[in-house]
């Protein structure tokens, strides 16, 4: 025993993998799909260990704005809404292209209701519903007054997860999987904290390790045109979770759909959510002038922006938008983030466009609006006339912002691999996964994404292990 203390503490010392620790379900990686996961597997009875890379949990999730796709709801039943899980599934697949794997997207849709009932469970406010670029309806839920939807998935996940006792540890980075040789199971994980390196034995591995958008290298390996593109992403989505999957054997799939979100700060990196533009805003370009449909799915309308002169636009609205929409309040807080201007005349000078022409658009704009037909870009939804004062405009330029493609999953999250066979005892949830967005992600369809299939993989897993 003395022997086995001190062996240990000198292959900690020289950085060494060190054997002995053991779990029932790891999870790679703490945000909404991570500890979705975690919360599920520990309810089933596992004993969890959650792994974070970075100091604090939250990944992408935590920036999350616009809010969470959900059919059939009661929020939605409430607010007068009527949508389907038939129209959910058809929107979802038509904005990706239909590259989507169907099976996975009736996965997705069917459990949307159950996801967003479940956060609420656990404390959260999902309560405002609103429309996102190619969804038919209103389907995207976030907290009372539109706050931003991903620090309310990750405050009620990280509670719980505190609530649970769950044993999640920080600055801990997953660098390899274990793998039984012979039959191909993942039977662990080798995790690094402090320039150290150990090893935790578990029966089932979750990862839910995020996408790669913010890793330029490895998206303009994959599109060049990329190259130097800003990113909406935190710095943790580098793609380990891909890098572990590969070496192991998994497959993959749609890994050459990456997503530009259009709307952008340039220099700052900070994404205005698409729900400004579902609560009415337009975009207008350097000439005063409306150029698209601003609910188009976010492909073509991050190609309309980069066609304008200077490859950006405006994003503009009105008091009655900024009123409808608290994380607006976020924006008009940040530092040289929007233009103001008390009349169309003042902000089209602060904009540095033609007065004239931004006031005959937004005339124009106004009638149409009323008239319920957009003479300009084909717009079908236009929530508000954008004629109450004061104005305001946000420069936006596209940045990369989602990776669609990733590990090859099925419905019940379990990783496969190069022959399609299930890779025993390894489970994936999230942005690392492939084929639930296809070519092109609906805005609201990741936080769904990642309860539905967190809450999947979690289950699979525990089941897993129990029976291991
Ligand atoms: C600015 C922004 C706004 C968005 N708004 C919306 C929205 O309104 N609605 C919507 O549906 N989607 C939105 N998305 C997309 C959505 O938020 C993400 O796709 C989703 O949250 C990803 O969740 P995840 O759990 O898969 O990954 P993440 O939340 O990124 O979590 C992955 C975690 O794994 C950790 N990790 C990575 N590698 C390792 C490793 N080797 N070891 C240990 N830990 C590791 C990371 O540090 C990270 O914490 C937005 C994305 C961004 C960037």
């Amino acid at each position: 025993m003395k022997k086995l203390v001190i062996a240990s503490m000198i292959a900690a010392a020289f950085g060494m993998a060190q054997a002995g620790e053991k779990a029932d379900v790891v999870v790679i990686g703490a945000g909404g799909a991570g500890m979705a996961a975690a919360i599920t597997a520990h309810d089933a009875g596992a004993k969890v260990v959650i792994l974070e890379k970075m100091a604090f949990p939250g990944g992408n999730t935590i920036r999350a704005t616009g809010g969470i796709n959900a059919a059939e709801t009661p929020q939605q039943a409430k607010l007068g809404i009527k949508d389907s899980l038939e129209q959910m599934y058809q929107d979802t697949m038509k904005g990706g292209h239909n590259r989507n794997n169907p099976e996975l997207v009736r996965t997705l849709v069917k459990n949307s209701n159950a996801a967003v009932q479940w956060l609420i469970s656990l404390g959260g406010d999902f309560n405002d519903v609103g429309f996102m670029g190619g969804a038919t309806n209103k389907r995207c839920h976030r907290p009372t007054g539109g706050a931003s939807v991903g620090p309310e998935v990750v405050k009620t996940l990280y509670n719980t997860v505190q609530a649970r006792k769950i044993d999640l540890r920080t600055e801990s980075q997953v660098v390899d999987l274990i793998q039984d040789k012979k039959t191909g199971a993942v039977t662990g994980v080798k995790v690094k904290n402090d320039g150290k390196t150990y090893e935790i034995d578990a029966k089932a591995v979750v990862n839910a390790a995020g996408g790669f958008a913010g890793n330029n290298e490895m998206v303009s390996k994959i599109i060049p045109r990329l190259k130097g593109f800003a990113t909406t992403n935190h710095p943790g989505a580098t793609g380990d979770g891909i890098t572990l999957s590969e070496k192991i054997g998994a497959a993959f799939v749609d890994m050459d759909q990456i997503q530009t979100h259009p709307t952008v700060v340039e220099k700052t990196g900070v994404m205005v959510t698409e729900a400004v533009r579902g609560n009415g805003a337009v975009l207008i370009n350097t000439e005063g002038k409306r150029f698209c449909d601003e609910l188009g799915t976010r492909d073509v309308v991050s190609a309309a922006i980069l066609k304008q002169p200077t490859g950006h636009a405006f994003m503009f609205f009105d008091e009655d938008v900024r009123k409808s929409l608290k994380a607006i309040e976020g924006y008009i807080k940040t530092p040289d983030m929007v233009i103001q201007g008390k009349t169309l005349d003042e902000v089209a000078k602060n904009m540095g466009v033609p007065a004239d022409a931004l006031k005959a658009t937004m005339a124009q704009y106004a009638k149409d609006q009323k008239a319920g037909k957009d003479s300009c870009c084909g717009r079908t939804k236009m929530e508000r006339p954008l004629d109450k004062p004061g104005y305001y405009a946000i420069r936006v330029t596209p940045a990369v912002h989602h990776t669609m493609g990733g590990v090859k999953i099925n419905t019940k999250a379990e990783v496969l691999n190069a022959k399609g066979k299930v890779i025993p005892g390894y489970f994936a949830a999230g942005e690392v996964t492939g084929g639930v967005h296809g070519g092109n992600r609906l805005g609201g369809n990741a936080q769904a994404d990642i309860i539905v299939y967190g809450r999947i993989a979690g289950q699979g897993a525990a089941a897993y292990a129990k029976a291991h």
